[in-house]
Order: C-alpha cells, then sequence, then structure tokens
C-alpha cells in the first residue's frame, strides 16, 4: 500500500538511506555483529546523512527541522540490514541527544552538540539502574550540591554504547524521594569518579556495546543539570517518545526482513513435489505476517503524523511498542519455520532477528510498562 503521507522529501531521504544501508552497511553486518562492534567511521558516515540532526538547529549541525516520517524511515531502513545491533550501536546518541539539544547551557552545545550530532563523538542515556528500570521515579544515583558544583554518586546499567561514548545524560535524584525528585545531568566521561565496565556477551544486538557505570563523587560544574531541578522524571519520559517511535519503525523494518526472506526462501525450496509457496499453511503464514506489517505501519504513520503536528500521542506510542514486539515475535517465529533448519543457522537474518526481539520487548520501556502507561493515559 502506498503511504499517504509520503511526500518527495520523505521518499528521497528513504531512498537514501536504503541505499547507504544496502552498500555500506548490509555487507558487513555479520562480520560487525560477529566481531561486536562497528568501524567508528560508520558513526560518522551516518551523521554526514543527517540521521542524527532532526530537531536540531544547523548552527550545531542538524538538519534544521524534525520530521518523524523521516526519523521513522531511518529507523525503519536501518533494521533492514537484518542486524538491529548495529543500529543501536549509533543509537545511544539518539536517544541522549535530544535532551543535550533542548536542556543544555548554550556554553556545552558549543562544546559539544556538533560533533554528537556528526558522529566524530557518542554520547549515551544512563536511567537504568542495577536496582530497576522500570519504575524510574525510583532511580537511587543522588547528586547534592556542593558550592558550585554537582556531586553525583551512584551506578548505572545496561547502558547503550556506553563504553565508547564521550559524554552521558544522568538521571539522579536532587530531591526528595518519587517523581519530583529526580533531575538530569550532562557529565563528561572524563570527570574525575567516573568509570564503566562491559556488560560482556549478549542474546543479540552483539555489534553494540552495553556498560555498567560507576558514579563515584563524580563533580560537575552547576551549569551542567539539564534543565530545571527536579523536573528530570517528566524530561525523561517526553524523550522516551521517539526513543519509542524508532524502536516501532525498526521493529518494522525487523518483520519485513522476516517477510522477505520467507517468501524469498519459500519460492525456491520444494517439498513434497513442489514449492513451499505453494502450500496453503505457508501462504497463510505470509499473509499473516503481512497483514501484522500492514497493521503496525498504518499505525506508525498516525503516530508520526500526530507528532509532527505537535501532539504527541503518548498512549498510542505505547501501544504500539508493545503491538509491534509482539508481531515482530510472531513474524520472526514464523519465518524461522518456514526457513526450517537453514533459518537456524548462524549468519541468517532471521535467526539474529528471532535472537533480537526481546530486547524490544523489554528495552526503551518493556511490554507490561507499555501496557500500563497506555492504560493510565486512559484515564484509568
Ligand atoms: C540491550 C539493552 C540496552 C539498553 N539500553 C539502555 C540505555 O541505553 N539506557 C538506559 O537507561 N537503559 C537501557 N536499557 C535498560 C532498559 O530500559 C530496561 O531493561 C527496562 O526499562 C526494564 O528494566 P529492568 O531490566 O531493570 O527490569 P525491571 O524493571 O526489574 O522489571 C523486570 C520485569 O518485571 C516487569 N515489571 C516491572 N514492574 C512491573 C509492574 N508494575 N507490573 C508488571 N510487570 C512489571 C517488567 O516489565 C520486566 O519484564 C537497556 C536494556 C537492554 C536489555
Amino acid at each position: 500500500m502506498n503511504n499517504p503521507f509520503e511526500n518527495e522529501e520523505r521518499a528521497a531521504f528513504r531512498e537514501t538511506v536504503r541505499r547507504f544501508v544496502e552498500t555500506e552497511v548490509t555487507p558487513h553486518a555479520d562480520e560487525w555483529d560477529e566481531a561486536g562492534e562497528v568501524p567508528w567511521a560508520l558513526h560518522e558516515k551516518v551523521g554526514a546523512l543527517g540521521a542524527f540532526g532532526f530537531g536540531v538547529s544547523e548552527k550545531y549541525g542538524g538538519l534544521g527541522f524534525d520530521d518523524c516520517f523521516m526519523r521513522a524511515a531511518f529507523s525503519e531502513e536501518f533494521a533492514m540490514c537484518g542486524a538491529t545491533g548495529i543500529p543501536a550501536a549509533l543509537g545511544g546518541r539518539g536517544i541522549s541527544i535530544g535532551p543535550i539539544e533542548k536542556l543544555a547551557s548554550e556554553e556545552i552545545k558549543d562544546r559539544v552538540l556538533e560533533d554528537i550530532v556528526l558522529g566524530r563523538k557518542g554520547s549515551s542515556l544512563g536511567i537504568t539502574e542495577p536496582s530497576g528500570g522500570s519504575d524510574v521515579a525510583r532511580l537511587k544515583t543522588n547528586a547534592r550540591l556542593d558550592g558550585n558544583h554537582w556531586v553525583i554518586n551512584g551506578s548505572k546499567t545496561f547502558i547503550t554504547g556506553g563504553m565508547k561514548s564521550d559524554y552521558f545524560v544522568i538521571g539522579a535524584r536532587t530531591g526528595d524521594e518519587g517523581l519530583f525528585g529526580v533531575s538530569l545531568f550532562f557529565v563528561d566521561a572524563d570527570t574525575p569518579g567516573f568509570s564503566r565496565s562491559s556488560l560482556g556477551k549478549k542474546m543479540g544486538w552483539w555489534a553494540s556495546d552495553t556498560a555498567a557505570l560507576y558514579l563515584d563523587d563524580v563533580r560537575v560544574p552547576a551549569e551542567n543539570m539539564l534543565g530545571d531541578q527536579n523536573m528530570g522524571f517528566i524530561q525523561i519520559m517526553q524523550n522516551f517518545n521517539y526513543e519509542r517511535i524508532a524502536m516501532v519503525a525498526g521493529m518494522l523494518g525487523m518483520m519485513k526482513v522476516c517477510l522477505n526472506e520467507s517468501i524469498s526462501w519459500a519460492q525456491e525450496r520444494e517439498t513434497f513435489g513442489k514449492p513451499l509457496i505453494k502450500h496453503q499453511v505457508i501462504r497463510h503464514k505470509i499473509a499473516d505476517m503481512s497483514a501484522k506489517i500492514d497493521q503496525i505501519e498504518a499505525y506508525l504513520n498516525q503516530i508520526c503524523w500526530h507528532a509532527n503536528e505537535g501532539e504527541m500521542p503518548v498512549a498510542e506510542i505505547c501501544k504500539a511498542k508493545f503491538s509491534a514486539s509482539k508481531a515482530l515475535e510472531f513474524c520472526a517465529s514464523e519465518a524461522m519455520q518456514i526457513l526450517g533448519g537453514a533459518g537456524y543457522l548462524r549468519g541468517n537474518p532471521v535467526e539474529r532477528v528471532y535472537r533480537e526481539v526481546k530486547v524490544n520487548a523489554i528495552g526503551g520501556g518493556s511490554e507490561e510498562i507499555m501496557r500500563d502507561l497506555a492504560v493510565r493515559q486512559m484515564g484509568l
């Protein structure tokens, strides 16, 4: 189906990303995933495409405009390389640029933003702690004011890109318990007292590193507080919106990988004297996968239209995220079944997608938390 919201600029941007992914990413996907990292040049090449510049002024290397459809097209097309650890390796930047761009002082922005947006430096978002990630209002890392510095103590875990990033947006408690006691801080990785270690091997997203961060009397200037004191919870929740939209779009790309791989295998493979694609059970699997893809795509387009109108549809974003992870789980499982033993072999994109379903069902707000938030948005 044609996308009714497509226009010339969006189509051109999607085509540019698609060509880039086909020529510069997909041929290396296996190698980078097995190696557990992407070359730094990839950050810079993707920065040059403008992919980190949405909503960022041209003064800081950004595009000077925002467009949810283009953001989504980037995530979807990138996921079609079949190894979403690769966009994740770049993606710590995607989820931390927003707070820096919106809330940091001019001095910080002048110093770091262009380097981040153009991929010369990395940045990550540090919210989740060893005591838990779902209940953000209860985070324990704390910051106390000492003269004109904040002194931060605590630890973070599961931080995407955390081993390589130069800059961090860190959530810390500056007030009482609960929602209105949390603030955000900009922290340079070379600040004394800051250290990190790799979480090691993961089920999926091999190409991206995931770190634990330790903040031991990390002193940052008072100006490093991002936005207003004790308003961090709301800022974190607002920042989640584009992260979740990007995840829905990425899952859409992964579902398309499952469908495409299934169709080409089923056309090629013969069983019981005819191509697999001629067996009705297989045809129904293809129909079911295709219908789920259409549903998520239509939902995503509707969400992007509202986001562009300035009315962020929070309930729909939450519902789309858990619907997409459930649809992806279905498509990955059905694709694996259609491919049979071939799908079980390492190096097959379906094998990787299958392993990368769960990070989408947990990261950026789990399915359970998404359902909770959606119902709360319904006033219940
Ligand atoms: C690969 C990866 C990358 C990540 N990258 C980042 C990052 O860059 N920055 C960052 O800050 N975080 C990151 N995260 C953390 C992620 O956001 C958290 O894992 C997620 O929010 C869930 O937190 P948790 O793992 O601590 O689970 P918990 O909060 O301990 O929850 C455990 C389980 O219980 C369920 N649960 C919790 N509360 C309820 C409830 N009230 N009702 C029903 N069920 C409930 C949850 O849904 C979950 O299934 C990443 C995670 C992964 C796996």
